[in-house]
C-alpha cells in the first residue's frame, strides 16, 4: 500500500470513460464547442484491466465511472460488464443524465446503486445557455426513473453568480421533495477559468453566501461526513439533506483520497497539479508484468497532491474526469 507522509492513500477511482460530452458546459469548455472523443482512448478491455491493476497495486476500493459524459461512450456497456467482476466495494456514475432514462438497464445490470447526475437549473433557458446541449426534460425524467428503480441519487449544483444562483432555492425544494440531496460545488478554478481569474471571480459563490440564500429560507444544521467525504454535509430537519463542496472555502486536500485514470491512459494524482503519469502501454502488459510499473507512478502521482489547498489547474475537467 502506497502511504504519504500526511497519512494519505488511494482508495477511490475515478475513470474518463472518454472524453467527448453531449453537453459544452460554460464552466467547462470556454468556446461552446461540443466535445468529442480523444483519437487515442483505450479499449473498454484495457480501462477495465487498469481498474483491476489499481485496486491490487494501489488498494482502491470504490469506483467511479465519469468523462466527459461516461454515456455516451460506446464502450460503456463492455466497461460495465468488466468491472462488475471486480473486487470493488462500489460502483457509481456521475453523468449528466441527458441519456440516463435509456441506460438505467445495463446500469442497474452492473451492480450500481448510486448515481451523481449534474444539473445546474430547472429553468430550461437557463439550462440552454449553461449547458449548451441536450434538454432540461429528459434529465428530470431520467432521475424519476432512477429513483423508482431504487437508485440514490445526488444531484450536482456549480451555483455561479449571474447564471442560475436564483436557482438555489428551487433546486433544494425540487430535490428534498424527491430525496435526492442536492450538492453545491463551489466553481473551480479548472480550464480557462484558471487563466481568467476575473471570470472566476465574477461568478464564484462561496459557501458562507450559499449558506445566506439556503438560511433565508431554511434553518440547517452541519451533521457528520466520512473523514475522506469531499462534501461538508448539512441537514434541514423535516425536509432533508444537503451537502456542499468547498474546494475553494474548506479546502479538503488534507483527507484526498482520489485517484483518476483518463480516457487515454493518464493518471492524475491531483486535479490541481499539472503532472500526470502514462500507463496506457502497461495496461497492455500482464499482471506481473505491470504491477512493479504502476506502483513506482503510483508512488509520483500520491506526490503530486497538494499539501493543504486546491490551487487550480488548466487541465480542463472533462479530460481527467471531474
Ligand atoms: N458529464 C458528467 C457530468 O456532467 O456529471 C461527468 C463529467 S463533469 C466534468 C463532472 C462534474 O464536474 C460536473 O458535476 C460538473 O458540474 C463539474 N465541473 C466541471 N467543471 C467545473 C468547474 N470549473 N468547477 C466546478 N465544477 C465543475
Amino acid at each position: 500500500m502506497i502511504v504519504d507522509r500526511q497519512g494519505r492513500r488511494f482508495r477511490n477511482l475515478r475513470v474518463s470513460l472518454t472524453a467527448a460530452c453531449n453537453y459544452a458546459c460554460s464552466y467547462c469548455v470556454p468556446d461552446g464547442k461540443r466535445l468529442v472523443a480523444a483519437q487515442d482512448e483505450l479499449s473498454a478491455e484495457a480501462l477495465a484491466r487498469g481498474v483491476a491493476y489499481l485496486i491490487e497495486a494501489a488498494g482502491i476500493e470504490r469506483l467511479r465511472i465519469t468523462g466527459g459524459e461516461p454515456l455516451v461512450s460506446p464502450r460503456l456497456d463492455a466497461f460495465l460488464v468488466a468491472v462488475a467482476k471486480l473486487d470493488l466495494d462500489d460502483i457509481a456514475l456521475t453523468t449528466n443524465g441527458q441519456l440516463l432514462a435509456r441506460k438505467l438497464p445495463q446500469l442497474q445490470a452492473a451492480g450500481i446503486r448510486r448515481l451523481n447526475v449534474s444539473l445546474d437549473t430547472l429553468d430550461p433557458q437557463a439550462f440552454r445557455r449553461i449547458a449548451r446541449g441536450g434538454d432540461l426534460a429528459s434529465v428530470l425524467a431520467g432521475m424519476d426513473k432512477a429513483s423508482a428503480m431504487g437508485m440514490r441519487i445526488k444531484v450536482n449544483m456549480v451555483p455561479m453568480r449571474g447564471q442560475n444562483l436564483d436557482q438555489v432555492l428551487p433546486m433544494l425544494d425540487y430535490c428534498m421533495a424527491r430525496g435526492f440531496e442536492l450538492r453545491f460545488i463551489e466553481l473551480m478554478r479548472m480550464g480557462h477559468l484558471a487563466r481568467d481569474s476575473n471570470a472566476f471571480l465574477q461568478q464564484f459563490v462561496g459557501l458562507d453566501a450559499l449558506l445566506n440564500v439556503i438560511g433565508a429560507r431554511y434553518g440547517y444544521q452541519q451533521v457528520d461526513a466520512a473523514l475522506d467525504a469531499t462534501a461538508l454535509r448539512y441537514q434541514i430537519p423535516g425536509h432533508g439533506h444537503f451537502g456542499i463542496i468547498a474546494n475553494e472555502s474548506v479546502p479538503f486536500c488534507r483527507t484526498c483520497s482520489r485517484l483518476r485514470l483518463s480516457s487515454t491512459g493518464w493518471l492524475h494524482g491531483c486535479l490541481s497539479s499539472g503532472n500526470r503519469h502514462f500507463v496506457g502501454d502497461l495496461l497492455e502488459k500482464p499482471r506481473h508484468q505491470a504491477l512493479p510499473g504502476l506502483q513506482r507512478l503510483l508512488v509520483k502521482a500520491l506526490a503530486d497532491k497538494q499539501e493543504l489547498a486546491f490551487s487550480g489547474g488548466v487541465t480542463v475537467m472533462k479530460v481527467i474526469g471531474g
